[in-house]
């Protein structure tokens, strides 16, 4: 008798193995919830992984519900598009899918939008053109890891994507914009419920919330190549950081492998982003208008052009949470998303992962007795801190960097980027 053993099963199971071993090792609690039901403000990634693991626990199915405006979905880039494989091994456990369901739903038909190896090089305007200093490897090395390290995917797909993967679970969505505790408490299903803020509003449920010292500038667009793929220093199967240094910043390119069902010509996508201090008096439509000229310029020097930017490419500004320390929870509540939020959106492409860890540890905090708040932020202090290194070197040694990456991209790039893969690849 012969056994045939699926592959991919097998990548599966280590990648749930890997998930429960986060959650054993992060949360514990007495075992016995003091909430008997959720009211989840807000539907984006966080919102509904959370709902999805929650209602997992026979104490809260059919106990979870979910209240915001609806998804809207357009061709555009808002929101972040690379998603790290570890990121992917959360959401599709959550669900209870493997990553090939995941891309089933959220991407177009065809080779996966994979890299397996990520490489960087310094981008030099050079009159018109740019040029690249040589180009190394930062994870994956010359052929790449087994495992996925990076997706690119439409966020606003993926966001649907996981509403249609979640519709078979027993979580209830009410498309209404919550305005106070009242009101999403009044959604609840049970006597004693949990409210959740999973909005970008972080003072919904009543807690504190500073203004930003940080802004993130970020400018993304998907990208069409010729028949034969991009060109060098782009390549197959990989990510690449072009950085540029500009007025003592370097702001951070990054073009991956992409898809997008409603882009279905383009097959990479790009993004620059740029962390300035909030009082800085920085003009941000000057701003996004270069950095929108520096996506465009490297994407024609890679050989790639941007698919109908009119109605796909995203600018926005939007505000860093802090590294440190964060208020806690109010209680009855659990404020979700700013646990789960820590440093620069936009230029690491850690804040899908983040969300996704922060959901599945969340709800299992709170089933199993635990406070949330304490597992999801010590769960994710690794992620700040190698979110504050980056912006070090990107805002406060950006020379010191610049001179490091051209001798030696693998050097430069050793702590925190390449001894931190696995908190960007899958587990298998
Ligand atoms: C330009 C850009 C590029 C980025 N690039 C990357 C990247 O490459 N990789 C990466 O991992 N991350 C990236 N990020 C960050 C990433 O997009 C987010 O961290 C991620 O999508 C997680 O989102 P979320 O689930 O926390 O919530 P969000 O997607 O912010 O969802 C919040 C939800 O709350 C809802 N809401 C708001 N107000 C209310 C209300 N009053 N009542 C009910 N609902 C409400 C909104 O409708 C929204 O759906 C990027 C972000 C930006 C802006």
């Amino acid at each position: 008798m012969s056994v045939v053993v699926d592959e991919a099963d097998v990548r599966t199971r280590s990648r749930n193995e890997n998930v429960d071993h986060y959650i054993k090792r992060y949360v514990s609690g007495s075992g016995h919830s003091a909430y008997d039901c959720a009211v989840i403000a807000g539907n984006g990634i966080g919102a509904q992984v959370f709902a999805a693991q929650l209602a997992k626990h026979p104490r809260f199915e059919g106990r979870v519900t979910m209240v915001a405006p609806p998804n809207n979905e357009s061709r555009r880039l808002i929101n972040g598009v690379s998603l790290r494989g570890l990121a992917a091994d959360f959401i599709a456990s959550a669900l209870g899918t493997d990553h090939a369901g995941l891309l089933a739903q959220i991407a177009a038909p065809g080779p996966a939008p994979v890299a397996h190896r990520q490489t960087a090089a310094m981008a030099v305007p050079d009159g018109h053109h740019w040029r690249f200093t040589r180009t190394g490897a930062w994870q994956g090395g010359r052929r790449g890891r087994a495992e996925p390290i990076v997706y690119g995917i439409r966020n606003t797909r993926l966001v649907g994507g996981i509403s249609e993967l979640l519709a078979n679970r027993a979580v209830t969505v009410i498309n209404e914009k919550v305005a106070s505790r009242a009101q999403l408490r009044s959604f609840a299903l049970g006597r004693n419920p949990l409210l959740v803020n999973a909005t970008t509003q972080p003072t919904l449920l009543g807690g504190e919330s500073a203004p930003p010292r940080r802004m993130v500038l970020a400018v993304q667009v998907p990208l069409i190549t010729t028949a034969s793929g991009p060109s060098a220093p782009a390549q197959h199967d990989t990510a690449i950081a072009p950085l540029i240094r500009r007025d003592g910043t370097i702001d951070v390119g990054y073009y991956t492998p992409f898809s997008d069902p409603e882009s279905p010509r383009s097959t990479w996508y790009g993004i620059i982003a740029r962390v300035v201090n909030s009082d800085s008096g920085f003009d941000k439509q000057r701003e996004l208008d270069t950095m929108t000229d520096e996506l465009y310029g490297l994407a024609a020097a890679m050989g790639m052009t941007p698919d109908d930017p009119e109605e796909t490419l995203g600018r926005c500004c939007v505000p860093a949470a802090p590294w440190e320390k964060t208020a806690p929870s109010q209680p009855g509540t659990l404020d979700l998303k700013r646990m789960y939020s820590g440093g620069a959106p936009c230029f690491y492409a850690d804040g899908m992962v983040s969300a996704a860890i922060g959901g599945v540890l969340g709800a299992e905090a709170v089933a199993r007795g635990d406070d949330p708040d304490r597992a999801i932020r010590r769960a994710l202090r690794r992620w700040r801190r190698h979110n504050f290194l980056w912006w070090i070197e990107t805002n406060h040694i950006a020379t010191v960097a610049d001179y490091l990456l051209r001798i030696s991209v693998p050097i430069a790039m050793a702590y925190p980027h390449s001894a931190g893969i696995r908190m960007w690849r899958s587990a298998a």
